[in-house]
């Protein structure tokens, strides 16, 4: 299935679609005509109109920028999408610069009225002021704000399309089933979870050997984008590396500290996974080829498009029936772009659609169960965009990864009751808990590695030290050996393993890993919550997703009696995790 975009725009010419972005600039400076210079001396009242101006604005606009955004992932290689995804990011910045005045002179008011944020007036706007009073002692002038936009622009931005681009354009060769291939990265990547181990293995050595022949370029911009991050840490006055992060999650750092200790200390409970999974796959001892293998009882390419969208959809409405409508409703309007092809951007994701109601899913669909798993991740986003989208105004769906990811993983273990439920066999019932523990390895111990070596990374450029390619190999692996300590053999290629999460490359967004951990076992928690109070939890999760980003991840979840602070909080996603674990020991 290939998705239609031509909804999110009045036309498809490009002459008009440049001339929609051209009036997003101007509406962009008639709001600052209108507002900047005033807002100092503005009440409750005035505020919320700035406010509500700005939301107008979002909803307006959101259309054209998701067209040229997507039409780009989903085809790298068409003109005409290039150059409109350039001309949208023109665009995007001026507009940006025009209503930088908002937030710097929203922030000056909030450090004068602190009180501002609770004013009856503003109560839709609430958490989003409190949060814009957080930021405001970190900001800079308003012409520095332009300054450092513009800069960006050319600086980290580029050096993070770069990447993307210098990965999707990579051709790797590789011998498959006696002949020699030329593979795409997309492709060459696909076979990283092939049944076949020599080939998988194979996979891993191509790719990452590939890959550490172009080490300049990747230890050249990941450098580029860390030492940017520590020297505006420095301008803001950010007390570490990490606060930006955590303003933008919305968490605090003793949340972030008390999860990040409780995975070290879990870690065992990984490593007794993968012994169980070196059983399943009848090998003495894995390699890093086989840390996502499916299993050998998993059918290949049994999944094709009907029988996943069958299963997301009955997943979701077998939850809520409004879940399964409006997942069903992402397949028929044609939302999802899951045809394989050259030029489409690697990985999934799903972009909310606001003014819409709605959402979009891209993914490279190879009718694998773990297709399937990402097919129902993506659908969790997707139904997480049509609640919030409803119930908040665009102020209120800025959402941070640690709650953003909370519908897209409560949906995999909604598929992986459903794929249970379906399971005639014991094979069959090995393959869904494997799929689910493979999932919370990846999304907390590998992640959590990921995060250590971010940490190391910072730690070794205000040391001194010069991130070259042995450096960073260096710090890879030792953050690895935290997790995995003699548990699994490693490719020696695999030390360049930190090319590849497009994350690390990606404009101001440092420390994006902590919260995938963080939502993780949030949701295994939540999991377990619904697995005793049965259909009473629901309204619950619809309450807690419909919320966006108008409360903090502490406050909801209070609301579920939980205080995320607490190292007893993170312990109760892990009990759930070895509940999996416990049942799959028992197939053995
Ligand atoms: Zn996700």
């Amino acid at each position: 299935m290939r998705w239609d975009l031509s909804v999110f725009v009045k036309s498809v010419s490009p002459e008009k679609i440049k001339a929609e972005l051209d009036s997003m600039v101007r509406a962009a400076n008639v709001i600052r005509d209108i507002y900047s210079g005033q807002v100092g001396s503005m009440d409750a009242a005035g505020v919320r109109k700035l406010l509500e101006s700005l939301d107008s604005f979002a909803l307006e606009f959101d259309g054209v920028l998701g067209y040229c955004s997507l039409r780009y992932s989903a085809d790298s290689t068409d003109d005409m999408a290039k150059q409109l995804h350039g001309a949208m990011r023109n665009a995007w910045v001026k507009a940006g610069q025009a209503l930088a005045f908002a937030e710097v002179e929203l922030g000056k008011l909030l450090l004068e009225k602190p009180d501002l944020p609770t004013h009856p007036d503003l109560h839709n706007y609430h958490h989003y002021l409190e949060r814009a009073l957080n930021r405001a002692p970190h900001l800079l002038s308003e012409t520095e704000e332009q300054l450092v936009m513009s800069k960006d622009r050319n600086g980290i931005e580029a050096w993070s399309l770069f990447h993307g681009d210098w990965l999707s354009t990579r051709n790797f060769r590789m011998r498959i089933d006696g002949q020699e291939q030329e593979l795409n990265y997309g492709q060459a990547i696909a076979h990283f979870t092939s049944p076949d181990r020599e080939l998988r293995k194979e996979a891993y050595r191509t790719v990452m050997g590939g890959l550490g022949k172009d080490e300049i370029v990747f230890s050249s911009a990941i450098r580029a984008v860390c030492s940017d991050h520590l020297a505006m840490c420095e301008w803001r006055k950010y007390p570490t590396p990490m606060t930006q992060s955590l303003m933008s999650n919305d968490v605090e750092e003793k949340a972030v500290i008390s999860l990040m200790k409780v995975v070290e200390r879990n870690a065992d409970l990984y490593r007794r996974y993968l012994r169980v999974k070196a059983k399943l796959l009848d090998v003495e001892r894995l390699g890093n080829w086989d840390l996502m293998a499916p299993l050998p009882q998993a059918s290949e390419s049994a999944y094709d498009w009907d029988l996943s969208r069958k299963l997301v959809t009955n997943a979701y409405a077998n939850f809520d029936p409004e879940f399964g409508r409006w997942t069903d409703e992402m397949y028929s309007k044609r939302h999802i772009d899951g045809e394989v092809r050259n030029g489409k951007s690697p990985g999934a994701f799903c972009h909310s659609w606001l003014s819409g109601r709605s959402a979009y899913i891209l993914q490279s669909y190879n009718n694998r169960i773990s297709d399937v798993y990402t097919q129902a991740h993506e659908m969790g986003h997707a139904v997480h965009a049509y609640l919030y989208s409803r119930a908040q105004k665009p102020a209120n769906c800025d959402i941070g990864s640690a709650i953003a990811e909370c519908g897209s993983i409560f949906g995999e273990l909604l598929l992986t009751e459903q794929l249970l439920a379906e399971a005639s066999s014991t094979a069959e019932k090995q393959v869904a808990l494997a799929t689910v523990l493979d999932e919370l390895g990846v999304a907390v111990f590998v992640v959590g590695a990921r995060y250590w070596f971010e940490e190391d990374m910072y730690k070794a450029i205000k040391r001194g030290q010069f991130l070259d390619s042995e450096t960073l190999g260096d710090l890879w692996t030792s953050a690895r050996s935290r997790v995995f300590a003699d548990e699994v053999e490693w490719l020696p290629e695999m030390r360049y393993d930190w090319t590849r999460p497009v994350h690390y490359y990606m404009a101001n967004y440092r420390f994006y890993n902590y919260p995938y951990i963080f939502a993780q076992l949030f949701v295994f928690s939540l999991y377990r919550i619904y697995k005793e109070q049965g259909k009473g939890f629901v309204p619950k999760l619809r309450r807690l997703l419909e919320a966006g980003s108008s409360r903090s991840p502490a406050d909801l979840a209070k609301d579920l009696g939980f205080d995320i602070a607490t190292e007893e909080f993170w312990e109760k996603g892990m009990r759930q995790a070895e509940e999996f674990l416990g049942m799959l020991e028992e197939t053995l």
